[in-house]
């Protein structure tokens, strides 16, 4: 038997033979030609000559073996629904939207933005995207008409799909009107804009542009849109993820080497077969809901369950009661998801058969002690923890069960994952570090594994001298994490070296935030830091220099201000990127060249001793954050 680390091993020393091999796990018009052409570093091509379609190696391919399991379940507790297509009902919903889409003129290469709560439209959206050869781009339905607008802008879509309105708690959330105010802000104007009327919000429809779903599906309910055929580098979608510029970055994929990723991941590391039923609770706005609600579970021929609603709605035993309902073999969550069922009744626990689940995997931020073994004791189940990035598209760190049973570590999101030459880097000289426990930047060497990011939308500068450092001869990919690697192998994850917050599993730039807080014509200066919550993980807060002090004499003015401006982020970001306080300063804590201490503010909220402050230039301003987190 192979060991993990001779699979490993090999993926590395024999990149060709072992992704060739597993690019026998979908299908394929035409074969590849060449694996791998890195003759271009960093900008690495996978499976050349390969022609293929993500759509097809997700619905069509099971048409044969297994067309009537169930390939998508949708269930909401906010609207009381649930419903199973089976994969020959998922195929015919998939090219009603194809249908739609090629008649309001999207074609091979154009793009097509979806900002949708989490409905089975949303899925057909995606999958019609793909089977056409057009580029999706989904908008987390979270964010809001600033966030929107520029990615608007970015990705330029011929068509946008959407809907009346989401709903969170039971109370519907109208997506149209901040559609309508992103469409507004944005300089790109799209053709056409799609909408589904779940009937949940009034829609003003603008005459020429807006288009309802309802009447077009009717029209092509027995319509045949065949895979369009395409390379297999031709690019599937592109993700909006924030870094350390206020501007996102369009994260970029291709169609072979990702829907290879995937297939192998589900193989090597989820362990998922057909016929069984994943369930991801991410949202299809993030990047686990591409690859694993969507994508990663129909191509290995799995049920995936697609949940609108809250983990606690109508109680905390509701995602457990899925998992029996539907014989759920795979589940994945985040962190921050279980920490709030910790706070439920324990007994939801073990009021359902959970016999069926193999294991729950859970990504997006750290997992900590605590939250492990409650949910590890509680579910009896192997938990394991995986570390990766909307870049990566799938795991850089795990266990991968499907290979060898290397136990996990608490606190450890497992070891390098096969295909992943992964490095620490020294910060100050970029050198490697070998021995066990330094503390270094996560970095992968070139060329990334398939799946990973080919570029950055529209922009193969800055992906080039965003990501990579070239040490000579070699070029390394830096995640923007602190890691440190012990003697077994396994890594531990320290947070990010950049101005990157990660709030409830949800990546936001604090540039970001900054700018929108800004935008209060009182704001003359403001600093975003992520500051440590029991819950969330991570919170942001922000500490604010106003123009005008006389307009804040007294806490009542303060907080009036403080709810203008979580209102403005709101408006523009989203609810999500709302800062946990507002507080107001007479300056910033800065370096004599000017920079912002933010390490300094956040150890400071967090009550940990600022470090060295040698450079900076006026000490009472850190005096003032002291004081305030001090009086609380
Ligand atoms: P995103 O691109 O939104 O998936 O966010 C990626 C970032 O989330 C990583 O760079 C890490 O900072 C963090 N992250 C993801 N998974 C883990 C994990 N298992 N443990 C610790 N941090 C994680």
């Amino acid at each position: 038997m192979t060991t993990y680390a001779e699979f490993h091993q090999r993926s590395l020393t024999d990149r060709d033979g072992f992704w060739g091999e597993q690019a026998k796990l979908v299908d394929w018009k035409v074969q590849p030609t060449q694996v791998c052409d890195y003759s271009n570093p960093p900008f690495a091509k996978w499976f050349v000559g390969g022609v293929t379609n993500l759509c097809h190696n997700a619905v069509d391919r099971h048409l044969v073996t297994r067309p009537d399991q169930a390939a998508l379940i949708f269930v909401s507790t906010e609207t009381n629904q649930e419903k199973v297509y089976s994969f020959r009902e998922l195929h015919a919903e998939v090219q009603r939207m194809a249908a739609t889409l090629k008649e309001l003129g999207v074609g091979k290469g154009d793009r097509v933005l979806i900002y949708m709560p989490m409905i089975p439209e949303a899925a057909f959206a995606m999958l019609a995207c793909t089977r056409i050869g057009a580029i999706h781009s989904v908008v987390f339905g979270g964010f809001a008409s600033g966030s929107l607008a520029s990615r608007i802008e970015d990705a330029a879509p011929k068509v946008v799909v959407s809907a009346d309105a989401g709903s969170r708690g039971g109370k519907a959330v109208a997506y149209k009107p901040l559609l309508d105010e992103a469409l507004r802000l944005s300089k790109f104007k799209p053709e056409s804009v799609l909408l589904v009327d779940r009937g949940m919000a009034p829609m003003e429809m603008v005459a020429g542009r807006d288009k309802l779903w309802a009447p077009l599906r009717e029209k092509n309910m027995n319509v045949v849109v065949p895979c369009e055929w395409v390379d297999a580098t031709h690019p599937s979608y592109t993700l909006y993820t924030s870094g350390t510029t206020g501007k996102p970055k369009g994260v970029q994929r291709d169609t072979g080497g990702y829907a290879v990723a995937l297939a192998a991941s589900m193989k090597h590391i989820y362990c998922g077969e057909a016929g069984e039923t994943y369930f991801s609770t991410s949202d299809i706005g993030w990047v686990v809901g591409h690859s694993y609600i969507i994508y990663g579970p129909l191509i290995a021929g799995m049920a995936t369950i697609m949940y609108e609603g809250l983990p606690i709605r109508p109680d905390g035993g509701i995602w457990w009661s899925l998992i029996e309902k539907y014989k759920v073999t795979v589940m994945f969550s985040a962190p921050t998801a279980i920490r709030v069922l910790k706070k439920q009744d324990p007994a939801l626990l073990k009021k359902y058969d959970l016999s069926s689940l193999k294991a729950l995997f859970l990504a997006g931020e750290p997992l900590d002690q605590p939250t492990a073994q409650w949910i590890s004791e509680g579910l009896g189940r192997p938990i394991v923890d995986n570390y990766w990035q909307t870049e990566t598209g799938w795991p850089i760190l795990a266990i991968s069960k499907g290979v060898d049973d290397a136990p996990t570590k608490f606190g450890s999101p497992g070891k390098a994952v096969y295909g992943y030459n992964v490095k620490l880097l020294d910060e100050s000289t970029g050198e490697e570090l070998t021995g066990a426990n330094q503390k270094g930047v996560v970095a992968i060497e070139g060329p990334l594994p398939p799946g990973c990011l080919q570029t950055v939308w529209g922009d193969d500068a800055r992906f080039v001298s965003t990501y990579w450092t070239t040490i000579p001869g070699r070029m390394i990919y830096s995640t923007f994490d602190w890691g440190i690697r012990d003697e077994d192998g396994y890594y531990f994850i320290l947070g990010r070296t950049d101005d990157v917050i990660n709030v409830a599993g949800h990546r936001l730039g604090t540039r970001e935030i900054e700018e929108s807080i800004s935008a209060h014509p009182n704001v003359a200066e403001v600093a975003v830091v992520g500051v440590a919550d029991q819950l969330k993980g991570q919170v942001a807060m922000a500490f604010a220099v106003v123009k005008d002090a006389s307009k804040i004499p007294d806490d009542a003015s303060k907080l009036a201000l403080e709810g203008e401006i979580m209102k403005i982020v709101d408006k523009d970001l989203g609810a999500v990127a709302r800062p946990a306080r507002v507080r107001f300063v007479t300056l910033l804590p800065k370096t004599r060249s000017g920079k912002c201490l933010r390490r300094a503010i956040t150890a400071v909220c967090e009550g940990r001793d600022p470090g060295d402050l040698t450079t900076m230039d006026d000490p009472a301003a850190l005096q003032q954050i002291k004081d305030l987190v001090a009086a609380k």
